[in-house]
């Protein structure tokens, strides 16, 4: 089994690149971030803890997201693989990652980095808050997703390539060559 985890800042396309994997490789599809808000939508005593936390621009306290984590992998096993979108987003969360993994014979088999600039995020998530209305789309709210990205992912990308498993990937304003990039090195795993 495929495990792929695909992170970058906020608005780096993490759902648009996941989704072109699942139609090509036919993965399943954890996104943390449409978990949460569907448990907001649900009403439910998580997404009453979530909705907190995500409206401030903050992420969910690591123990809980970690349980989240490992019970919707557990219900996503035995298919051709898994794209993790979004998680995870801190150190702990990629050490319990790992562990999730070793403990069911699984490891990571790629970490895909998006790298877009800070001007393009800020446009998107912008454009994205007039067609979505996410609650964490407007701009104060962007600006400090940006600094804990900064502080609390951006390190992943030096534990990832001690593992041995980051693959990194610059947009250049083509949407579609990123994604053939992207493909052509999922399809050399
Ligand atoms: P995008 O989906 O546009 O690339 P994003 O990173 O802003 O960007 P989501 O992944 O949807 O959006 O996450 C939205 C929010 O959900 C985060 O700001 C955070 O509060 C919470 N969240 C999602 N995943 C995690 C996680 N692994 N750990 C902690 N909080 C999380
Ligand atoms: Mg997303």
């Amino acid at each position: 089994m495929h495990n792929i985890i695909i992170f970058g800042a906020p608005g780096s396309g993490k759902g648009t690149y996941s989704a072109a994997l699942v139609e090509r490789f036919g993965y399943s599809h954890i996104s943390t971030g449409d978990v949460l808000r569907a448990e907001i939508q649900a009403g439910s005593q998580l997404g009453r803890i979530a909705a907190g936390y995500i409206e401030q621009g903050m992420l969910i306290p690591d123990d809980l997201m970690i349980d989240i984590l490992a019970s919707v992998y557990d219900s996503m096993r035995g298919g051709k693989g898994v794209i993790f979108d979004g998680f995870p987003r801190t150190i702990v969360q990629a050490g319990a990652l790992k562990r999730i993994l070793a403990e069911r014979g699984e490891k990571v088999s790629v970490a895909l980095n998006l790298i877009v600039s800070e001007d393009v995020l800020m446009q998107r998530l912008l454009g994205r808050a007039l067609s979505e209305g996410r609650t964490d789309d407007n701009e104060e709210t962007i600006r400090k997703r940006f600094t804990v990205y900064d502080t609390q992912t951006r390190p992943l990308v030096e534990w990832f390539r001690n593992e041995g498993v980051l693959a990194e990937f610059t947009f250049r304003g083509d949407k579609d060559r990123m994604i053939d990039e992207i493909i052509e090195r999922v399809e050399n795993l």
